[in-house]
């Protein structure tokens, strides 16, 4: 299933988006949900909107945190000459730097060097802590696709990711959550970065080097997790700038599309 969040004549709902490509009986279409799935048990209302007359919102806003994990791909921790860390690096985004599909990306005028980050991002679903490896699939809602923005200016001269990687509008998240993805299909997805249309990140699920189940057990051995919470799981390697005036898209195979634009904050 793939639940999207939306704006449905102004006001916030959820549903099971229904895609062509599932050759079911109403394509490109959502079935309405009287609730947000990720907040308790939901029922269809029978009501169905077209995916082209509805915004797409970002499909959860994280209630308490997006956690980050940085260098998990070893192409990418090499491309800026860093070490493949024996353990996970974990950051916290603030939530309020979650945006959905077609929002802007704004540049903030302390930056002058914004990258893009590809990401599988994974959706918890329960509230948890201390998480063993071979119960990790329990606690996962699903999955979605993330840009991890990072102003790599502020993230080098700060010595430290909170600022850089912070900024409101630096956690696109979306176009929905596919809730129905096994571990090992998680495994194995591709993911391709593009700028204007040009691919700058070409990689795979396969290459991380903390799977999911790992990412899970470890981050949960140091914090709760909660419903919404998400987990950004580290870009393969292709990194690079992100100018205004951009069009910056991350797909994640089976997934979709997540598509923002690059603009320059006024004033
Ligand atoms: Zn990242």
């Amino acid at each position: 299933m793939r639940i999207a969040r939306f704006s449905n004549a102004g006001e916030i709902a959820f549903g099971a988006v229904e895609l062509a490509e599932d050759n079911g009986p109403n394509p490109q279409t959502i079935a309405v949900l009287n609730a947000d799935p990720l907040a308790g048990p939901v029922k269809y209302t029978g009501e169905r909107v077209m995916l082209s007359e509805v915004r797409l919102l970002a499909p959860v806003i994280p209630r308490s945190k997006v956690v980050g994990v940085g260098r998990n791909y070893a192409d990418h921790a090499a491309e800026l000459g860093n070490s493949v860390p024996k353990s996970p690096v974990i950051f916290l985004k603030p939530n309020t730097s979650v945006i959905g599909p077609s929002e802007a990306i704004v540049r903030p005028p302390e930056s002058d060097l914004l990258h893009y980050e590809g990401e599988l991002a994974v959706v918890i679903g329960r509230i948890c802590r201390r998480v063993p490896l071979e119960r990790a699939a329990e606690v996962i809602f699903g999955y979605t696709v993330a840009n991890d923005v990072t102003a790599r200016d502020l993230q080098t001269s700060d010595e430290q990711w909170t600022r850089g990687k912070g900024f409101d509008t630096f956690c696109p998240l979306g176009p929905w959550i596919a809730t129905h993805l096994t571990l090992d299909e998680a495994a194995d997805l591709d993911i391709v970065t593009t700028v204007n249309g040009e691919v700058r990140q070409s990689g795979n699920t396969s290459a991380m080097i903390h799977g999911v189940p790992e990412l899970i057990a470890h981050i949960s051995g140091f914090t709760t997790l909660l419903p919404g919470d998400v987990i950004l799981t580290g870009t393969p390697a292709g990194i690079g700038e992100l100018r205004v005036g951009d069009e910056v898209s991350v797909s994640v195979s089976g997934l979709g599309m997540l598509t923002n634009p690059v603009i320059d904050q006024e004033g």
